[in-house]
């Protein structure tokens, strides 16, 4: 999942998006509330966790902000502030959750795991990927093909994800720049092409069926060979 970090305590920040990162999570960061306010509506996050207060703009006037123009991410406010009123006025303005500093990040995960469930239940997402014998649990971030469970670093599964996403459609290299790296510029490397051949010997090995082709001059491309 891609999940925004607005959070102007560069500690609080730094142990929020290492955590993420090892559960593979994409974590981008924003340490005061006007980049903040500027990225959670201009870019696509499955995930917000935004600190009350924060430097240029208020947390909760970017939460009124993001609701008031319907957009329905999920998000979780951070906060040094613990009182009762607190918690309701960050829950009213729309926040789906709330959590206080200091806190574990275990406790964390598990917020953002129940949230993510109940929203995706609600808005009816695919949970569940498939292209031929391979599977993907979106959930669990587990990947199989014909059974068989396929250890994944969290950008091969991001790489992967978006194609699956993708099925049956070209995927050129900038798409992938864009939505799987973030970039946008051109880094001017073959990072692309050296990630999709790692995750390729992960994936197809020596199949007789592989599933991820490459569109000269294009990109990428997976799909089922049998359909
Ligand atoms: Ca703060």
């Amino acid at each position: 999942m891609r999940i925004l970090v607005v959070e102007d305590e560069q500690e609080v920040a730094d142990y929020i998006c290492k955590g993420l990162r090892e559960y593979g999570h994409v974590a981008e960061h924003s340490a005061d509330g006007k980049e903040g306010l500027f990225l959670a509506t201009t870019e696509q996050f499955d995930l917000i966790i935004l600190d009350r207060m924060l430097p240029f703009v208020d947390g909760l006037v970017i939460l009124k902000t993001l609701r008031a123009t319907g957009n329905a991410v999920p998000l979780i406010l951070l906060s040094a502030l613990g009182e009762v009123d607190d918690r309701v006025q960050g829950l009213r303005a729309g926040g789906d959750d709330y959590i206080t500093k200091p806190f574990a990040f275990s406790e964390l995960l598990a917020r953002i795991e129940a949230l993510l469930r109940r929203h995706m239940g609600e808005a009816e997402t695919v949970t569940r990927l498939c292209v031929g014998d391979m599977e993907m649990d979106l959930l669990g971030r587990i990947v199989k093909r014909n059974g068989v469970r396929i250890a994944l670093q969290a950008r091969e599964y991001s790489l992967l994800e978006y194609l699956m996403r993708h099925k049956g459609q070209i995927v050129t290299r900038t798409m992938l720049l864009d939505n799987v790296w973030h970039y946008h510029f051109d880094p001017q490397t073959n990072v692309i092409d050296v990630h999709v051949s790692r995750l390729r010997r992960k994936i197809d090995g020596d199949s007789e069926n592989p599933l991820i082709k490459t569109v000269r001059g294009s990109g990428y491309m997976i799909d089922d060979p049998h359909s």
